[in-house]
């Protein structure tokens, strides 16, 4: 029997009002039943962000560096649940193991760090022109803030958004994505256990398109923060925008990788492998264009299609599996609509492109890792986020026209150039439409103690992660004190 989870309102697992429930389901394994949520009503909503409001000024009112405590003690027991957890995101989003290791270690990561930075919480102190006046900043919180995650990265996520809210002193509501609350459960459980005080963190699960607009809505509700589709975050900006509620938005890429004549040919086909199926391919930051350089673009194919057939598609939770299957049915067909629109827009398919079948696949939704080349900048495959493990190889005259190309889309979430000229690495440094431009690596890997966020439209501006994520959840107070009167 799977699990039924309640949502979490002022410290207790409770049932929603409407007396349903949903499932989630094992990507790689459709028998394997994993859990089920609760199918909340606005009503629902509505409480929880009530019992966020009133839990919001005691929580304020602890000296951050003791509210750092406890996000650090979440992080240790966290830290010791790492295998289990990551065993449940395996069975519930279907990313590989050690992958899911991976993402749990960056969750504690990020508690740690966010932990600290209840310490360093300070403003600054500016000399005044006026003579004995004392003039400074400090942050407030800002009150409720609702947090709106993907299914992608099911509890790094869920845990960069939580910390440093929750540090600056708001307290939150969590609706996580359908497709895989269960780590979202893990994080609320390890905070709860570390002293969290009850009502300062809330979750309620259920369908966005029930909740989200409560969620979204509701005055008390001070701030959004989404990451996900363009679709539903321009619909969220739309109505908060009006209302005056800070609103940060973090959603999709068409990430460029460009290899450039110098690069060396086995590392660059490994580094666009890596970025282009890892993890499914189902990364906001997942190349899903590779630019080649035209001296070099018939070897380098040939590598990286002879790598990517040697990709082991499977569960991930068994040993030696690369790629696991995509999240869900509507996600796999969204991919195989991309392949089919690729083949009729005229590009070339030099492999994958199926839905595998046979043992071990036939239960689960698993999509060959694909590539195509004779794609042209204008097709349909080279602009729309497809978020699945196809890739669209161009050729491209030299660095000037690859950074265009690169460019002509309208994203800017990341952008990876692979070459050892250091002219040409500043001149892309400089021209790129990336909010992470990165060299020599992959397009996907970023760390938590950096900045992240994108461009034009992949995000709306105040970035996540780093010590800079805190001025999304936090007002900044001036004061202009004069002491010798
Ligand atoms: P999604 O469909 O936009 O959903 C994201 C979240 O919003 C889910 O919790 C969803 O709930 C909720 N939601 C749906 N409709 C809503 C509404 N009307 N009002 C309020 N909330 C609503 O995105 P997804 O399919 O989960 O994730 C894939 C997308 O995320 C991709 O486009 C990817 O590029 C993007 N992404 C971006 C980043 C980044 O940092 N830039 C990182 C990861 C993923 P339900 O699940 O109940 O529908
Ligand atoms: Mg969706």
């Amino acid at each position: 029997m799977a699990e039924t989870f309640g949502n979490f309102v002022a410290g207790e697992w409770v049932k929603a009002s409407s007396g349903k429930t949903f499932d989630s389901i094992n990507p790689a394994n459709t028998d394997d039943l994993v859990a089920c949520y609760q199918a909340s009503s606005v009503e629902d909503a509505k409480n929880t962000i009530d019992v966020a409001q009133k839990a919001q000024a005691a929580w304020a009112a602890i000296p951050a560096p003791n509210r750092g405590v406890i996000l650090m003690r979440a992080a240790e027991l966290l830290e010791k649940r790492s295998e289990s957890v990551a065993a449940d995101m395996t069975r519930e989003e279907g990313k590989t193991l050690p992958e899911a290791k991976g993402e749990v270690g960056r969750a504690v990561n990020i508690l740690r760090y966010f932990g600290g930075e209840g310490a360093r919480l300070g403003g600054e102190t500016v000399p005044s022109e006026r003579e004995g006046v004392f003039a400074y900043t400090f942050r407030k919180p800002l009150g409720v803030v609702s947090l709106l995650t993907p299914w992608n990265f099911p509890i790094a996520i869920p845990a960069w958004k939580m910390a440093p809210a929750l540090i600056a002193g708001n307290t939150v509501v969590i609706k996580p994505a359908s497709a895989a609350p269960l780590c979202t459960v893990r994080l609320i459980e390890v905070l709860h256990e570390s002293g969290l005080p009850k009502g300062v963190l809330n979750m309620v699960t259920g369908s966005g398109s029930v909740i989200g607009d409560e969620l979204i809505s509701n005055p008390a509700v001070k701030a959004v923060s989404f990451t996900g589709s363009c679709e539903v975050g321009n619909g969220i900006q739309n109505k908060t925008v009006p209302r005056g509620t800070k609103t940060q938005l973090e959603m999709g890429g068409k990430n460029p990788t460009i290899v450039l004549r110098d690069a060396d040919l086995n590392m660059a086909a490994d580094i666009v492998v890596n970025g282009a199926f890892f993890s499914t391919g189902q990364k906001c930051t997942a190349t899903s264009r590779a630019l080649i350089e035209e001296p070099i673009f018939e070897e380098f194919v040939r590598l990286l299609v002879e790598k990517t057939r040697r990709l082991r598609v499977g569960n991930g939770i068994e040993k030696g599996v690369d790629i696991g299957p995509c999240v869900d049915e509507g996600q796999m067909k969204t991919v195989l609509r991309y392949v089919d629109i690729g083949k009729k827009e005229g590009a070339k398919l030099l492999c994958g492109g199926h839905r595998l079948s046979g043992p071990g696949y036939d239960k689960g939704y698993f999509v060959e890792p694909t590539i195509f080349s004779d794609v042209t900048p204008d097709m349909t495959i080279a602009q729309e986020e497809i978020f699945g493990p196809v890739l669209a190889v161009i050729p491209v005259k030299d660095i000037d026209a690859a950074i265009a190309v690169a460019n002509n889309v309208k994203f800017g979430l990341s952008a990876s150039l692979l070459t050892n000229q250091l002219n040409k690495v500043f001149r892309y440094i400089n021209r790129i439409e990336a909010g992470l431009i990165i060299v020599n690596l992959p397009s996907a890997g970023v760390e938590y103690q950096l900045p992240f966020g994108g461009t034009k439209a992949s995000s709306t501006g105040f970035r996540e992660q780093g010590s800079v994520a805190i001025d999304f959840y936090s007002e900044l107070r001036t004061v202009y004190l004069k002491h010798q009167t």
